[in-house]
């Protein structure tokens, strides 16, 4: 009687590191799952920025290029900043 005890608790035993295992597995499986989905959600974001890009301006100044929302105009033409737009012309 004492055998049959033994071998259904060693059975329940197998049975529970089985299933932990198998949760184990799951939990990597999702995690697996939810990192291509990161990579979809930048693709996304990406479209989204290249939805809100908008047209760059170069510096009369100093050449730099910079967003034309950005654009300090003075003497007809565009500057990155204020400081460039009230520095002489070069
Ligand atoms: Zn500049």
């Amino acid at each position: 009687m004492s055998r049959i005890i033994f071998w259904l608790a060693l059975v329940f035993l197998v049975i529970f590191a089985v299933r932990s295992k198998i949760r184990e597995a799951q939990k990597r499986h999702q995690q697996q799952f939810r990192e291509p989905q990161q990579p979809a959600g930048g693709a996304r974001a990406g479209a989204k920025v290249a939805a809100e890009a908008e047209t760059m301006l170069q510096c009369a100044h100093c050449g730099i290029f910079y967003p034309a929302s950005e654009s300090v105009q003075a003497r007809g033409r565009d500057y990155c900043s204020a400081a460039h737009a009230t520095l002489p012309a070069a």
